[in-house]
């Protein structure tokens, strides 16, 4: 068994307990993981605290943050190899995808790098005569940041990227599920010579995020996780008065028209709800196609999940490996069993194999005739895509906002206009036309509603760690007036 360590105050240390980390792919325990108690948070605070506040962080100008940013984002690409095979192992993500994902991680620590001097003030042309006022943009204290499973790499650089860059400390909290490789990229923050206790990594349950999330010297808790949690954690937040970013889940619309390039859009469907074995949170789990091009699309996609090479996830040519935990496994053969008794149609898939390993196979329930299907409104976080469809623009606009999560969405048209009435129309916070499940950490990622509030990537999340100082200073040398003398 391997086995892996906390980071706290520059120093790594075994917890005083521990728990075993299964391999997704045989359900065998492969890795030993500490487990952190809320004494442990505790003391990843403090430190996060205390590195806050003096030097040689607090002290160190911004350009100097984002030096030790980009060492960290070369770190990253060197160490991406390592990095993909652990989560691959940890998590069941195939190694395509972890091998992509990593290498563009390093990406996001670069982009954060080069803002970390850009995070600038702003002079104020005030209404009085003899004053000067400008604005600080400060760091706004410690972050506890807080991610689910998957992506956990992504996820993490997301918000230590603007947070460091800010010039704020962090106090990390990865998954009990699949936690390896955060705590292994613990090594490149050393390596890359932050001051001990400004980023802590720590793995535990909802026990050490409650620690955490209420824990009185914590600014901003990030999180990225389901909205039940997400609830938990603000009730927390009146603890401490902490600010919140919430990245929650979604049922995102996938909408296709009867002009659209079916081949594209299927392939672009295909890898929207069965990359990562659909457990994405901007998953396009629902598909809305125009009725006079559903059988020619359902073809498709029949065809694609029929052809798709499921396996070992460390095998390169693996394209849907298994879910991460056999608790998720077991939650999509549930809600496939409600939805087909609400009416659905299993069309593809629908059948967990027999064997070792956690797998769900890539499913299409036909929900046309079953609009109360769980399909169509409770996020799965698997490999399940639930087909309806519309006759009208009308239509597909209220089946694509008919949810109260409002994450990602995508349209398949090839016209302009319709295209843009559709942008106007979506209430989600990201659409995308033609495309699927593009990122870029120059581009906000976030939506509203169930799907949480913040937005990640771009300026405005590294805005989002700073707090705003008012600074008066006046210029006149005259003597300040005795308020109490009558003139
Ligand atoms: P989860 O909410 O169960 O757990 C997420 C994290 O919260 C874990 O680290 C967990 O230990 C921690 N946690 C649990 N209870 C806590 C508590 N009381 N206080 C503080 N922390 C606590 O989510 P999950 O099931 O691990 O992940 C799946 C969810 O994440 C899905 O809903 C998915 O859509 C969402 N997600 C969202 C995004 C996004 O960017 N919007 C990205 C990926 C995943």
């Amino acid at each position: 068994m391997e086995r892996f360590q906390h980071y706290i105050d520059g120093q790594f240390e075994d917890g005083k307990d521990s728990f075993a980390s299964l391999d997704p792919a045989t359900g065998v325990p492969w890795a030993e993981m500490p487990l952190a108690s809320a004494h442990d948070v505790d003391r990843a605070v403090t430190s996060a605290h205390r590195a806050f506040l003096s030097a040689p962080w607090a002290t160190m100008t911004a350009t100097a943050r984002g030096k030790l940013l980009y060492r960290l984002a070369d770190l990253v690409q060197a160490a991406a190899p390592r990095l993909a095979a652990l989560e691959t192992r940890d998590t069941g993500k195939i190694i395509r995808e972890t091998s992509a994902q990593i290498a563009y991680v390093a990406e996001y620590y670069r982009y954060y790098a080069g803002l970390a001097d850009k995070i600038e003030g702003a002079h104020l042309p005030i209404d009085k005569p003899d004053m000067e006022v400008w604005l600080r943009r400060e760091p706004v204290g410690v972050v506890a940041a807080i991610v689910p499973w998957n992506s956990q790499l992504f996820l993490s650089a997301v918000k230590l990227g603007p947070a460091l860059a800010a010039g704020c400390t962090v106090v990390l909290k990865a998954s009990e599920d699949g936690p390896a490789p955060l705590l292994e990229f613990a090594r490149l923050v050393h390596e890359a010579g932050f001051p001990p206790g400004v980023v802590n990594i720590l793995t535990g349950g909802p026990e050490a995020g409650q620690a955490l999330t209420t824990h009185p010297k914590i600014a901003h808790i990030a999180f990225t996780g389901g909205p039940e949690t997400a609830r938990h954690i603000l009730r927390a937040s009146a603890e401490n008065l902490a600010r919140t970013s919430l990245e929650l889940g979604g049922k995102s619309p996938f909408i296709v028209f009867d002009d659209a390039d079916l081949d594209s859009a299927a392939n672009a469907q295909v890898a929207g709800i069965f990359a990562a074995s659909g457990q994405s949170c901007v998953a396009g789990s629902r598909l809305l196609v125009q009725r006079s091009v559903k059988k020619p699309m359902l073809a498709r996609l029949i065809a694609k999940a029929g052809a798709v090479a499921i396996g070992a996830p460390d095998r390169m040519e693996t394209e849907v490996g298994p879910l991460c935990t056999a608790r998720q496994r077991d939650r999509i053969v549930r809600l496939v069993e409600r939805s087909v008794a609400a009416g659905a149609r299993v069309v593809a898939g629908g059948v967990a194999p027999d064997g070792p390993g956690f797998f769900f196979p890539p499913t299409i329930l036909d929900c046309s005739d079953a609009p109360e299907a769980p399909a169509l409104h409770e996020e799965f976080f698997g490999p399940v895509l639930s087909v309806v469809t519309f006759d009208t623009e009308d239509e597909a606009l209220a089946m694509a906002n008919g949810t109260d999560y409002g994450l990602a969405s995508g349209v398949f048209t090839r016209s302009l206009t319709r295209a843009h009435r559709m942008i106007r129309g979506i209430r989600a916070g990201i659409v995308w036309v033609n495309t699927y499940r593009a990122v870029s950490p120059i581009a906000p990622f976030g939506g509203h509603g169930l799907s949480g509030h913040g937005r990640e990537g771009g300026m405005a999340a590294a805005l989002d760690y700073t707090t705003i100082k008012t600074v008066w200073l006046r210029t006149s040398d005259d003597p300040i007036p005795d308020p109490f003398v009558m003139r």
